[in-house]
């Protein structure tokens, strides 16, 4: 299996975890809005801001990881945005939709 096999397989995986935990976010939801108590309103928003910043947070890395899929038959996948240069395998295989390299990513960090 060359690296860029196993590194479209790796997505494949991360997009399926991805997807099951979308579905695992959804379920509690509704079910505290079954059973709401008014008394407890407080702290179901609070459940309810954390569960819908985590849907996003999931959605952010779906469509980074969607992103990945149709670049990785691509020559420009596991290239760094910023620099152009090849991102190491060893980083794309822990994180295969990255976009930057880590000195790329260290300067916009110390930028921020
Ligand atoms: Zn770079």
């Amino acid at each position: 299996m060359t690296k860029r096999v196993r590194l479209r397989k790796e997505l494949s995986r991360q997009r399926a975890a991805l997807l099951t935990s979308w579905n695992l976010s959804l379920a509690p939801l509704s079910e505290r809005a079954l059973y709401a108590d008014p008394a407890d309103q407080a702290s179901s928003d609070f459940g309810h801001d954390l569960a819908i910043q985590v849907r996003t947070r999931v959605i952010v890395r779906l469509k980074r990881i969607e992103h990945a899929l149709r670049l990785v038959q691509t020559k420009h996948y596991g290239r760094c945005r910023r620099c152009r240069k090849a991102i190491p395998y060893a980083r794309l295989a822990v994180q295969p939709d990255t976009r930057f390299c880590i000195s790329c990513l260290q300067f916009m960090e110390s930028e921020r």
